[in-house]
């Protein structure tokens, strides 16, 4: 028996990698592929696809007298999948609180999968989805969903209903005390009552907690550079979270705010228009994400039907974020791509390379920030952000030099998530 068991090791190790196993392999012949670690582009590349992992990459002619299917990328540039750490995919262009007070949730759940499905199409194959803005727990049934295979769209950590205080940035303000409206975020004031909706928001699923450090752009009533939650607060929500396996994301724009966040221990800091020197620091030393969300300000300043005040305060912040960024960049801040989908049209996410480009990141520098630093951000590093054995098949290609042009990653031809082709337009 012994024996037995040893012959057949030996012939299955003889075998060729594409042979060696049952589930079915996927040949990708790869014109150009770039290593998102180095920025080294490697040509003629084959990687071998097997079951939703990738198996191996090698030079072409690696895996001769294959027998599987082959997918023919070899006029197109391969890269993982990529990865937005800041999306909403139950919002759409327009004004908030006319989503989250006149569409139900139901109505909202429906269109979040429609989103999930563009974006993954757009080559987002990962997405942290970070806060439903009022729609109840619909973002982890989109998850669930997805993950059961009765949907398409991209893996996703999502916040459910992200945690604010009283009157915060993500709170409806500005109505008669009388009236008790759904409002987005799930209010909670003091350590005690954050404790509690952070053990609320995992035990109905949430994978990640949000929480509001500052005011922001979108909502009347507050400015960016308000404090919201004290560190004493955040701190709460970080151990709590913590306890779970969990990390914590803060909105946050002022430098009072996102220091007071840093110092309570959080992951990230989204957006961070107000950044100081001080902040900077803190983050660097700390490896703290910081996630800009540029196409957000991006789309805002260019949408005459918002109101008044939203194009106020992101005229106000729009300049001083883009130095800040760049300072922070150089200062060796480690920073996750977020774009704030939902702000702009889904499966637009792509836009953010070239903004951070245009900010004075390098595209190698963007194109990390979307894939292996916004892995390691998820806490995903083992599975995604970077083509490798023993990764996820997410992979996407596409026409171009991204080194070159990064506009080249709006417009993916090919997507492949976890071995399943999602999208190829040279098939058709
Ligand atoms: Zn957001």
């Amino acid at each position: 028996m012994r024996h037995l068991i040893l012959c057949t090791f030996g012939i299955l190790l003889s075998l060729p990698l594409w042979a060696q196993s049952n589930s079915p392999v996927i040949l990708i012949k790869a014109g150009h592929v770039l290593d998102v670690k180095t920025g080294q582009m490697l040509n003629d590349r084959e990687i071998l696809v097997q079951g939703d992992r990738i198996r191996s990459m090698g030079a072409a002619g690696s895996n001769r007298d294959f027998k599987g299917t082959v997918i023919d990328l070899s006029r197109a540039t391969v890269l993982p999948g990529l990865i937005d750490c800041h999306t909403h995919l139950f919002l759409h262009p327009g004004i908030l609180e006319e989503q989250a007070t006149k569409e139900t949730a139901t109505y909202r759940t429906l269109i979040a999968g429609v989103n999930a499905r563009k974006t993954l199409e757009a080559g987002f194959t990962a997405l942290r989805d970070l806060g439903n803005e009022g729609a109840d727990f619909g973002d982890v049934s989109v998850r669930d969903a997805i993950n059961n295979g009765f949907i398409p769209g991209p893996r996703l950590q999502v916040a459910t209903r992200a945690i604010a205080m009283t009157g915060s940035h993500d709170d409806i303000k500005g109505y008669n005390f009388e009236l008790h409206l759904p409002g987005f975020s799930m209010i909670a004031d003091g350590p005690d009552e954050v404790r509690k909706a952070v053990r609320t928001q995992i035990k109905y699923g949430a994978d990640i907690i949000k929480v509001y450090a500052t005011g922001g752009i979108m909502t009347p009533g507050d400015e960016p550079e308000y404090s919201e939650f004290t560190e004493q607060e955040i701190r709460v929500a970080v151990e709590e979270a913590a306890h779970q396996g969990r990390k914590v994301a803060a909105h946050a724009m002022g430098p009072q705010g996102i220091k007071n966040a840093v110092r309570a221990g959080v992951a990230s800091i989204e957006h961070g228009d107000l950044i100081d020197d001080e902040a900077i620091r803190m983050m660097a030393a700390k490896h703290v994400y910081l996630v800009p969300t540029l196409t957000a300000g991006d789309e805002i300043l260019k949408s005459p039907n918002l109101p008044d005040f939203a194009l106020r305060k992101m005229r106000r912040v729009a300049d001083i974020q883009k130095t800040g960024l760049l300072k922070a960049v150089k200062a060796g801040v480690p920073i996750a791509l977020g774009t704030d989908a939902g702000d702009f049209p889904h499966g637009q996410n792509a836009r953010e390379f070239a903004l951070m480009v245009d900010v004075g990141m390098t595209p190698l520098q963007a194109l990390q920030a979307g894939t292996i630093n916004a892995a390691e951000l998820l806490g995903w590093s083992d599975r995604m952000g970077a083509l490798e054995p023993g990764k996820f098949a997410d992979i996407i290609a596409f026409e171009g030099d991204p080194l070159r042009d990064v506009h080249v990653l709006e417009h993916v031809h090919f997507v492949m998530k976890g071995g399943v082709v999602v999208k190829n337009d040279w098939a058709r």
